[in-house]
This record gives C-alpha cells, structure tokens and sequence, in this order.
C-alpha cells in the first residue's frame, strides 16, 4: 500500500498531490493507495483525491491544522502512518513536504530520498528506485531503502503525472487523533502572502526562457510571451544576474516545467537547465554556437543571434496574426 501525504493550503490542493497519487496508483503493487489530508474544514476535498485515483482518504480536521505548522502536521501523519502501515510514503517537494518529509522519517525511523525525479518498483526485489539528480546534477542516483519500512521519497512537483480525473467510490475516514496547545510549539503571529503576480511557470502551456546569451535585455522575448500567450522564464545564469524572478528559474534548483512549447533563447543547455524542460513537449533553441548541448533536447534549433532573430520571429508571427 502506498500513502500520499497531500497538501493544501487556504482548502485548495496542491497539484503534486494529485500526481503522485496517479504515479502511486501505477506503482502500488497490491493495486491500494490511501491519500491523507491534513487541515481544518477540508474534507470536502477528500472527492477530489478518490476522483484522482485514492481507494482510501484518511482525514485529520482540527482548527490547529489550519495553517501549515511542522509539530501537528507531523504528529497526525506519524500517527496516520502507524495504523496504515504502508510500504511506500510520498510527499510532494515543496517547501512544506522538504520540512515536514524529514521530520516524519526521523520518527518513524527510516529512510528518506529527498527530491525524487523517477520512481519506479524493481521487479526483482520489489522495493521502490527513488531516482534524484545528485553530485550537482551531473549524474542521477537511484537510491533504495532496504532496511527500513516504509520507503520515504519527497517528489518534485511537475515530473510525474496526475490521472484524469474519474467518477469513482473510495472510502473517507477520520483520522483517530486530538490536538493539545503543546502541541503547536510556535505562534502564527501574520502570515503575509506575496502579492505581486507571481506567475506560476510550471502551468504555462507556452513558456519563453531566456538565458544569459540575451545580454541582459529580455524585451523581446516578453514581445514573444504576449504574441503566443505564454509566459516568461529563464535560466539561472539570467536569473543571478538580475534579469528575471526566481520564481521563472527553470532547472534544477528551479521549476520543473512541462509546457507545449518551450522557447530557449541564449541558454546553452547546462545539464542543470534541462533536468526542468526537457519533457517539454516541443523545444526550439536559439543559440548562436550551433555546439550548444540545448541543440541536443530540441526538437527544432535556430544558430543565430537571438538580437537578431527573435524580433524577426515577433515580426512574422504578428504578420501570421494579421492576415488570419
Ligand atoms: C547545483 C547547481 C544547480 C543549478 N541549477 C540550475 C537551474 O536550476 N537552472 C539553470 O538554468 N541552471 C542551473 N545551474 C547552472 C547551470 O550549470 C548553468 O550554469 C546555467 O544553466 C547557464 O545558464 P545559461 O545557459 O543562461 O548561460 P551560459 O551557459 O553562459 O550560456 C549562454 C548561451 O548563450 C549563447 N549566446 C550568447 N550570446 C548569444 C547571442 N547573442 N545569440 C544567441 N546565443 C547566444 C551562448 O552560445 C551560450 O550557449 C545550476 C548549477 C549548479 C552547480
């Protein structure tokens, strides 16, 4: 049985949670995923994770659970996972699930692969290959947990796949646990949350990067993102230099994005980079050394200088546009 420990915040999902229960769904060898939810007045959204693929939604509702706080989001799921007893545990690795997955492996006393980019079961032994990039990214190390149960992974948001939702039964049941103030051991005093429109890069369908081959000016590229309706992103090079939000960092410290179309204009292509796009579903790369390892997971490559070759692009589409 493989548990999903899900997360929302303010009562809406976040999207890792549905896809790790559609990657548990093909991993579970016994066919049976249990999803647990922890919060306050959230069960309501116990339907949605069965849709997505749970046979089981074990529910924790308590007004202490109702913003994310380490002491009772672990003790409720330490507690979820001694009566379940599952053999495989999955967080999403978001800033939540990097806190709370370590937390809860260092109790129940086990392992946990931090960051998992692919799973799989081995055929042999049965146990679960958690595979992250390791060693700054230029090798991938695939990890196993022998010893202990269950095998803990914490898994990037945006590398698996969520299942299309489905009209399915599943069972919902209250997890078995109080709350005391001890039990919070710090005060939420504000919680101030950013305003400014990040955009979230990894739903775009469309997404122009620009890397540090654009001199620091990404003008046209933002001229690019309006013509095709995508977004902005970038490579960490433009983004240390100040040209674009971190949020828009593509890559292995960055987002992983799985866009339609992913535009890589000056970006040469760093293992660290494509570790984030290259499930994109079509790349161009515009590069002006036709050498550049980007030229290597693109579908179509463009050797040139993008000062010249992107307003040119903006120029035709426009064109494109108009005459439609
Ligand atoms: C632990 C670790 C984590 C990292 N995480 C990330 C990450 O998440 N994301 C990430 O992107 N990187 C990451 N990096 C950095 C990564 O190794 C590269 O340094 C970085 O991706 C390079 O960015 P770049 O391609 O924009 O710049 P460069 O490597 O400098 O490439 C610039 C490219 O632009 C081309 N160019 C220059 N001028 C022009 C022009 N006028 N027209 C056309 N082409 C031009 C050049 O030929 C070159 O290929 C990480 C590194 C480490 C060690």
């Amino acid at each position: 049985m493989i548990l999903i420990i899900c997360e929302q915040r303010d009562g809406i999902l976040h999207k890792v949670s549905l896809e790790l229960i559609g990657k548990a769904r093909e991993l579970a060898t016994d066919n049976r995923v249990v999803a647990l939810l922890l919060g306050h007045k959230i069960e309501g959204l116990a339907r949605t994770l069965v849709d997505h693929g749970a046979d089981k939604v074990i529910f924790a509702d308590d007004e202490i659970l109702a913003q994310y706080m380490t002491e009772p989001y672990a003790k409720a799921a330490c507690a979820a996972i001694r009566q379940e007893n599952p053999e495989i545990v999955l967080i999403g690795a978001t800033y939540i699930g990097r806190d709370l997955g370590p937390r809860i492996a260092a109790r129940i006393k086990t392992g946990l692969t931090a960051d998992c980019t692919f799973l799989e079961i081995d055929a042999e032994t049965g146990e679960l290959l958690m595979t992250r990039p390791a060693f700054g990214g230029n090798l991938m190390a695939t990890i196993v947990c022998p010893n202990h149960r269950p095998q803990m992974a914490t898994v990037r948001p945006g590398v698996m796949l969520a299942a299309e939702p489905a009209a399915r039964n599943g069972e919902v049941a209250r997890l078995d646990i109080s709350f005391e103030a001890a039990d919070a051991n710090i005060e939420i005093l504000e919680t101030t949350k950013i305003s400014k429109e990040a955009v979230d890069i990894t739903k775009a369908n469309v997404l122009i990067s620009g890397g540090r081959g654009m001199g620091g000016d990404f003008s046209d590229l933002r001229r690019l993102a309006e013509i095709l309706g995508g977004e902005l992103a970038a490579s960490r090079a433009a983004v240390d230099a100040g040209h674009a939000e971190k949020a828009a960092q593509v890559g292995q410290t960055g987002k992983t994005v799985r866009p339609d179309l992913y535009i890589a204009a000056g970006i040469s292509g760093a293992v660290q980079h494509t570790a984030g796009m290259e499930e994109s579903a079509l790349t161009i790369a515009i590069n002006k050394d036709p050498a550049a390892p980007i030229f290597d997971v693109a579908d179509i490559g463009i050797v040139g200088n993008v000062a010249r070759i992107v307003p040119k692009l903006n120029a035709g589409l426009l064109e494109v546009i108009s005459n439609r």
